[in-house]
């Protein structure tokens, strides 16, 4: 009771509403619309199991009603309506979830326009768009007392106790004068139409006649009300479906694309699906997974229903309302539901069609949806067997292959890279790194790069994890250019071999050197250019998810790569000369350790010893100027 300051983020967050919503005023309607939807929806699901709840009358219903002398708008529910504690909470903070996030977006300077509001539930306060003054009379539903909670929008609210024999909520706007048009019986249908037209209770226009007040009022209702979704797709417009999306996804960008269906047979639902254009805040925690409904015969029984979509479409939003669940089911039940598992399936070939659909149909489109999401999808490679085919398919990747008049900066499908292959290629190569700079300079390139061959360059950090998991693609193995084992077709000629019994002191040399730091030193047949690389071996991890893994506190088991020393090189050959006179010469081991030195810097890892390094370095130039 009494006065309370609001939080200190609400003052950010509404004039940030009111700034950048400034030419979008009328949205106000349908945001408070909606919360009384969700009200109602909150009431309707508890009372499935505490039918006492709905107090003997289960009605429904939103009504909208006009004071003109007063010049206030009403906007009431019959839902579950809020408690002190509630009021002072709900309509004094920002959502909890997200102002942190929020808040740091907007002292980042970040982006300050309209898409990123919604996201963060500050619907109630769109309230102060139009209006000066709000008052809000809640009695929530099973308890006695009912609250007002009053306040103009700037430092404070008040809350105290009220009279209320109706469940439920009233808002009271204290409309601004140059928003006094919000009276008009014919506005406010206007806007419920077109923002509120698929909330599943009614809406209800309340109006008097002026000529005699003493006779009730007339109700009308102005919304059409069925659930959306389950009206045949030629009778819903592109604007219908917008703004039921804008509604379930707090988004303020229209989506890129939607898929509406229904399945029918044993299981029966509709689902309603989108990809959206943006990434949400919350996108990498895996355990969040907004914006996917369950309704139940037209029932909302769960938000952010994880069950219905794998992990890696957690950016895809929508629904599913389906027949064959019980309206009480809860998140452990699910898991269990064979009926859940069939909807999971379905509405994940969906949401894959609707992928191929706009990779086929609107490349920019897809091209952003890919630099937005694609590294979520990517997941799916490596822990969905059933489905890493399909998703291989969607995938996009860095390559040396750059098409005339292209930039590196465009990405190439798997498919495309086959039809590329050159004669005797029989595998898609790809190496993985931290940047597509480094990786495109990288000796493990050189070999393929003098036969033509086209290499995918793979920078994301779950690249080395998906392309394990996903093996092979369309027949064609993929093969990652820095591993040990990896053997180009007829690549053992015969004068590599010859080549290699000369270097045979010097490897015995290197391997007594570098013990335990390499596992193997060996001959190379895949550096043109460089005097040697070292390559993956054993459970070796390529050298940025090493450092991944080390900042997260696991250290990997060390000396997991192989030394490959390149045969035809200059340095490399008076090495083995060396080697072959006395393998005991201690320059030898100095050099060795800087062929093994470079090696470590070229494939982006930390030098063991950077001070042994300088001064092998300095002693060789001072040799090589003297
Ligand atoms: P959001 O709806 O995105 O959570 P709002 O600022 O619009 O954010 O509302 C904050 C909270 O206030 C809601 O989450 C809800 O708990 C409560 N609330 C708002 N309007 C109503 C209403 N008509 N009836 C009951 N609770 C409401």
């Amino acid at each position: 009771m009494g006065t309370h300051a609001f939080q200190a983020e609400v003052g950010r967050v509404l004039s940030l509403v009111i700034n950048s919503l400034y030419s979008n005023k009328e949205i106000f309607l349908r945001e408070l619309v909606s919360n009384a939807s969700d009200a109602l929806d909150k009431l309707r699901f508890r009372s499935l199991t505490e039918p006492a709840l709905l107090e003997g009358e289960p009605e429904l219903v939103i009504r909208l009603r006009v004071e003109p002398e007063a010049r206030v708008l009403v906007i009431e529910d019959t839902g579950i309506g809020m408690t002190e504690a509630e009021l002072v909470e709900n309509l004094g903070t920002v959502a909890k979830s997200g102002s942190a996030a929020f808040i740091e977006k907007l002292e980042a300077g970040a982006k300050k326009d309209v898409s990123i509001i919604g996201q963060f539930g500050v619907g109630f306060y769109s309230a102060y768009l139009v209006a000066d003054r709000v008052e809000v009379v809640s009695r929530a539903a099973g308890t006695d007392k009912a609250w007002k909670w009053t306040s103009t929008g700037r430092d404070t609210f008040e809350v105290e106790p009220a009279e209320r024999a109706a469940r439920g909520t009233e808002l009271r706007l204290f409309l601004k004068e140059e928003h006094a048009e919000m009276l008009e019986p014919w506005r406010l249908r206007d806007l419920v139409r077109r923002y509120s037209d698929y909330v599943a209770y009614p809406i209800e226009l309340e109006t008097r006649d002026a000529e005699k007040p003493e006779e009730p009022p007339q109700r009308e209702t102005i919304n059409r009300g069925r659930a959306l979704w389950q009206r045949p797709k030629n009778e819903i417009t592109d604007e219908q479906y917008e703004e039921l999306y804008k509604h379930l996804t707090h988004d303020w960008e229209p989506p890129v694309a939607r898929t509406h269906f229904r399945v029918e047979g044993t299981q029966e639902f509709v689902g309603l699906f989108w990809v959206p254009k943006n990434p949400p805040f919350d996108l990498d925690d895996p355990r969040k997974q907004r914006g996917v409904r369950l309704f139940v015969k037209r029932v909302l029984v769960m938000e952010d229903c994880e069950a219905i979509l794998p992990q890696w479409l957690r950016f895809v939003r929508g629904l599913v309302d389906s027949d064959d669940l019980p309206l009480n089911v809860s998140r452990e039940l699910l898991q269990e539901s064979t009926t859940l598992k069939t909807i999971k399936k379905q509405v994940t070939k969906r949401a894959l069609d609707l992928l191929d659909e706009i990779a086929k149909d609107k490349a920019e489109d897809y091209k952003a949806v890919w630099a937005s999401f694609g590294r979520i999808l990517k997941e799916g490679l490596a822990v969905d067997p059933e489905w890493k085919e399909r998703i291989a398919t969607l995938t996009r990747w860095s390559s040396t292959y750059v098409p005339e008049g292209g930039s590196a900066d465009d990405l190439v499908s798997l498919d495309d890279y086959i039809a590329r292959m050159k004669e005797g290629q029989d595998a898609i190569y790809y190496v993985t790194g931290e940047s597509r700079e480094a990786l495109s300079g990288s000796p493990h390139l050189e070999v393929l790069r003098a036969r033509g061959f086209e290499v995918l360059l793979m920078t994301d950090a779950v690249d080395t994890w998906a392309a394990e998991g996903l093996g092979e693609h369309a027949g064609k193995k993929l093969v990652n250019a820095m591993r040990a084992e990896v053997k180009l077709p007829d690549a053992e000629d015969e004068k590599q071999k010859e080549a290699g019994k000369e270097l045979e002191p010097l490897v015995a040399a290197a391997k007594k050197v570098l013990e335990g730091r390499v596992r193997e030193v060996a001959v190379s047949s895949r550096l043109t250019e460089s005097p040697a690389c070292l390559v993956l071996a054993g459970a070796a991890m390529p050298a940025h998810i090493e450092k991944l893994l080390a900042r997260s506190g696991k250290e990997l088991p060390k000396g997991q790569r192989n030394l490959e020393l390149n045969p035809t090189h200059p340095a490399v050959k008076a090495l083995a000369a060396l080697a072959a006179k006395d393998a005991n010469d201690p320059k030898l081991a100095d050099w060795v350790t800087l062929l093994y030195e470079q090696s470590l810097i070229s494939e982006g890892s930390q030098l063991e010893d950077p001070n042994g390094f300088a001064r092998r370095m300095t002693a060789l130039l001072v040799q090589a100027v003297s």
